[in-house]
């Protein structure tokens, strides 16, 4: 059994909620329907808050907003190094309002206080800082073109961007499309997913602050169907940036193509994570615990299927197990705590359907399971041995902390079964052999290898997905093209 920390438990001061309303146009607004909905705190399954539930009013509103701030308002104008500056100082409000905001995210989202303080806010502080850096360095080039012509290129911002995101890093994901979006001179509709709506309106508060003018920002908090659909459909938005279920984003992709927006995708995954026998075992075991357990295994990138070289196998399972166990569960708000309750009760169920599933198809329990507690969405750390490459547990997203062993014996038999699923968004690699870890890294169809480490993000490096896990990359210079438009310009000299 994983071990408790007075689980779960409601002895903390909730963080204050100063925003549920719709933020567009520079105004907190109710939906134009008068409609809310409610938001839970997965630990105890308890009503956080109402939330104004956006549709299609509301971001048509947003849009227009979105446009008019893009198309004349003082945005336009703005010099690059501004919107440079604007972006610091959002850093910095961010900075200055982490432990609330990590309050707020554990409160929302379930994760442990560590973790939101001490990796969602640093990262997500970061990234809007490397953006901010982006914001007056974006050019195009001076082309020698034949003939008495002078041409060059500029980088102009792609327009309004519709942005929506998932629950599972509700304040980083926003920074991550907020980041490189401002940085290029868009402007943005987002829309933050119904389960965890509230930092993401808490961000649009402190970029008022730091002093983007209105309408630069909108948020439009609501259903996926209704105001996510709203945003894909609406002809006044140039580009969509998504990230979330393949599943979902198959259908964005349908519903952006009758208005040609530009559509970006981060999408789902299952990524082999593996270990050849001359590994560093104390890395590489801690690694897989991490890969796989981190953000209560609602990682898009989660290293869930864990290859083990068959020579070290039996000892590496037994390891991995024992980490399982060892993992403190409970009360996000402890400090101590490390794993918290999955995001609702769709989730929970999901994933418990799953472990059910592994079970009838033969792979074995060995730790885990079940439920965990008898309030809140908590599920136990779960391993299952003896898992087949093409059971169900293999080869779909389970997006909880459930981790699958698949035994394997040569480099090459384990890239091509690392590549046998229709996602390729990241993998990883163990081994103390540089030449096998290149040639790994090199035969993984995936937007990121990790070697000798996993989930090592940094906002400089791009992330992205190859095959059904997605289109387009985030992070790094590569986001900016997802936020720019290339104009060729062409000067008679005659
Ligand atoms: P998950 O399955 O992990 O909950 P989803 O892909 O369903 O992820 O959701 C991610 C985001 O996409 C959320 O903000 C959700 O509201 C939104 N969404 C869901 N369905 C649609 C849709 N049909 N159109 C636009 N957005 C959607």
């Amino acid at each position: 059994m994983a071990t408790v920390t007075d689980a779960p438990r409601t002895g903390f001061a909730p963080p204050k909620v100063r925003r549920t309303q719709c933020f567009i146009g520079g105004r907190w607004v109710d939906a134009a329907s008068g409609k809310t909905f409610q938001t839970f705190n997965p630990a105890t399954e308890e009503l956080i808050a109402d939330v104004a539930e956006g549709d299609a009013a509301d971001v048509d509103r947003a849009v227009k907003a979105a446009r008019q701030a893009f198309d004349s308002g003082p945005w336009r104008k703005t010099d690059a190094r501004d919107r440079g500056r604007m972006l610091n100082r959002l850093a910095d409000l961010m900075e200055e309002n982490l432990d609330e905001l990590a309050a707020l995210e554990t409160l929302d989202n379930g994760k442990p206080i560590s973790d939101s303080r001490n990796g969602d806010l640093p990262l997500a502080i970061d990234c809007i800082r490397y953006y901010a850096g982006w914001a007056d360095k974006i050019h195009g080039q001076t082309i020698p073109v034949r003939g008495d012509f002078f041409c060059y290129t500029r980088k102009e911002p792609v327009g309004v961007a519709g942005q929506i995101i998932p629950w599972n890093f509700p304040l980083l994901m926003a920074a991550w499309k907020w980041g490189p979006a401002l940085a290029t001179g868009c402007t943005i509709v987002m829309k933050p997913a119904e389960q965890t709506p509230l930092t993401c309106l808490r961000l649009a508060d402190l970029a008022q602050e730091a002093g983007f003018p209105d309408g630069v920002l909108n948020v439009v908090p609501g259903f996926g169907p209704t105001a996510g659909g709203a945003i894909v459909k609406h002809p006044g938005v140039d580009k969509v940036a998504f990230t979330g279920s393949t599943e979902v984003g198959k259908l964005i992709m349908r519903g952006a193509a009758d208005t040609l927006k530009r559509v970006t995708l981060e999408l789902g995954g299952k990524s082999p994570n593996i270990v050849f026998a001359d590994a560093d075992l104390d890395a590489a075991v801690a690694g897989a615990e991490v890969a796989l357990f981190l953000n209560q295994g609602q990682c898009c990138c989660a290293g869930s299927r864990l290859f083990v070289e068959e020579k070290i196998h039996d000892e590496f399972v037994e390891r991995c197990v024992e980490r399982a166990k060892g993992r403190r569960l409970g009360d996000p708000f402890d400090p101590n705590t490390i794993q918290g309750p999955q995001v609702d009760r769709e989730q929970f169920d999901k994933i418990l359907g799953y472990i059910e599933k592994g079970r009838q198809q033969g792979a074995k329990v060995l730790t885990g399971g079940g439920r965990f507690g008898e309030r809140g969405f908590f599920v136990e750390p779960t391993v299952f041995s003896g898992v087949k490459d093409d059971m169900v547990i293999a080869q779909e997203e389970i997006f909880g902390p459930v981790m699958s062993v698949l035994p394997f014996k040569t480099v090459d038999e384990v890239i091509e079964r690392g590549n046998k699923t229709c996602y390729g968004l990241a993998a990883a690699v163990w081994t103390r052999d540089v030449a096998k870890a290149h040639r790994a890294a090199n035969g993984l169809r995936a937007g990121t290898v990790w070697i000798n480490c996993y989930d090592a993000f940094d906002a400089a490096a791009p992330f992205g997905g190859f095959k059904q896990s997605g289109l387009g990359r985030e992070l790094g210079e590569a986001a900016l093209n997802n936020y720019t438009e290339l104009k060729t310009v062409t000067m008679s000299l005659a």
